[in-house]
């Protein structure tokens, strides 16, 4: 039961490296509320007991808005930047099936001009004038903006952040212009190995489900086809933002100067007003890989000069037992180092020289658990003996059964993980907002 295929880092959110550590450190866990006193009725819950490491000194607060939307703010009065994200658990997955890249070019055409600050370059300009930034991006089911900034100006580049979530203009005049800025998106990745096989992952599982789909989009899919169709696309991204920009899908992360109160108020003044349209959160049950699409075996012919092995396995979605983590356990001995690990045996035979096990994202109701290894020119010509040798494992985990032992010693690890960790960079804020919808109990 294998697949083999390549993938990207870049596209992965829960893998665990050979040392059985996240990629994304969670800097928080939000672990109860408090009846902290918040008599604005904007805010529906508070969280101040968050655990965080010792080493990290900034403060932390989440907060659910009336309207569902979640929100974590971080006051650290050193910082230098200020910085903030917006989650909207919505993605690619959710495209109409005869418009391929409608939520990307959604998240394009967000940016330029709203009904406060109509003139289209008011945020990138504002940013640029105060040592800022900013950047966005669209997966399967979220779509994500973020920018930082000078931290004296938190207050003015929020307020021009938070409009594109409450009255966005989408003008007429930017459209054509970001239909090319996304073809030459998509005509760059052609030439990228990772978002080549990234693609190819999906035109092999089963075409009828939203996973196969092409998330990116470009020129025929955003205008060509659709104008022949007689499709208008401005009226398709209207109905899109319309119906899926909803508060109880967004998830906010603010970090400044300023003190929590600050923060608090601050937020609640601008993301209070962003509408609830209850739109359930999409869920897609069925695993894009079923019995028909598994045991294939592709090769690829790369861009770079590569060689790499990835085996891919379909999984059911573990999130909801994020507690326990077992797609952790299994990661951390799959993509062990030490003696008599997968790894040795296949670095000792001089076929490979790094591994990564663990689980990878698919969407809410499918994952997956990947095996990736590099490859020596030898082990090339021994592709079948490595996996031959993961199957091994495999069986021997499957035979040997659960170990405690296994799952405290991961436990101890993650522990002192969080302890040495310190705080997270500014970068960090955008993942987390994604986190943070997940994460925190309804
Ligand atoms: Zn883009």
């Amino acid at each position: 039961m294998f697949k083999c295929i390549n993938r990207s880092a870049q596209f992965t959110t829960y893998i665990q490296s050979a040392g059985g550590r996240f990629c994304f450190n969670q800097d928080f866990r939000l672990v109860s509320s408090s009846p902290l006193r918040m008599t604005d009725p904007a805010v529906n819950r508070v969280v101040s007991d968050i655990i965080r490491s010792p080493e990290d000194k900034r403060v932390y607060r989440g907060l659910e808005f009336t309207n569902g939307l979640k929100a974590m703010l971080i006051s650290d009065p050193t910082t230098d930047k200020s910085s903030a994200a917006l989650d909207v658990q919505i993605g690619s997955l959710s495209d109409p099936a005869n418009i391929s890249g409608l939520a990307h070019f959604c998240e394009h055409m967000l940016f330029l001009g709203t009904k406060k600050y109509p003139k289209e370059n008011e945020y990138s300009q504002f940013l640029s004038e105060h040592a800022g930034s900013s950047n966005a991006f669209t997966s399967g089911e979220h779509t994500n903006y973020y920018f930082d900034v000078s931290h004296e100006h938190l207050q003015g580049a929020l307020d021009r952040f938070a409009q594109f979530f409450l009255c966005p203009l989408f003008d007429e005049s930017c459209k054509d212009r970001e239909v090319n800025a996304v073809d030459s998106e998509h005509e760059k990745n052609l030439m990228n190995d990772a978002w080549r096989l990234f693609q190819l992952e999906k035109a092999t599982g089963n075409p009828n489900h939203p996973f196969s789909k092409f998330g990116t989009g470009n020129k025929l899919t955003l205008e060509t086809r659709p104008s022949k169709d007689g499709i208008d696309i401005r009226q398709e991204l209207l109905k899109f933002h319309s119906t899926y920009y909803s508060s109880n899908l967004m998830g906010l992360c603010v970090l400044g100067r300023e003190s929590l109160d600050e923060l608090t108020s601050m937020v609640v003044k601008l993301f209070g007003e962003v509408e609830n349209k209850n739109v359930p959160v999409p869920e897609f049950p069925e695993h894009p890989f079923q019995e028909e699409h598994l045991r294939q075996f592709y090769k690829v012919v790369p861009i770079k000069d590569i060689r790499n092995l990835y085996v891919t396995f379909p999984i059911p979605d573990l999130q909801k037992y994020y507690k326990s983590n077992p797609g952790h356990y299994l990661g951390h001995l799959i993509g062990h180092e030490g003696p008599g690990s997968l790894l040795s045996e296949l670095k000792s035979k001089g076929w490979v020289n790094t591994l990564v096990g663990g689980q990878k994202e698919g969407a809410r109701g499918f994952m997956f658990f990947i095996i990736n290894v590099d490859l020596t020119e030898e082990g090339l010509l021994h592709v079948e003996d490595i996996i031959f040798h993961m199957f091994q494992y495999i069986q021997k985990l499957r035979t040997e059964g659960p170990q405690e032992w296994v799952f405290e010693e991961c436990k101890d690890l993650n522990k002192v993980g969080l302890q040495v960790q310190g705080q997270g960079a500014t970068p960090w804020l955008h993942f987390q907002s994604g986190w943070f919808i997940t994460l925190l109990p309804s």
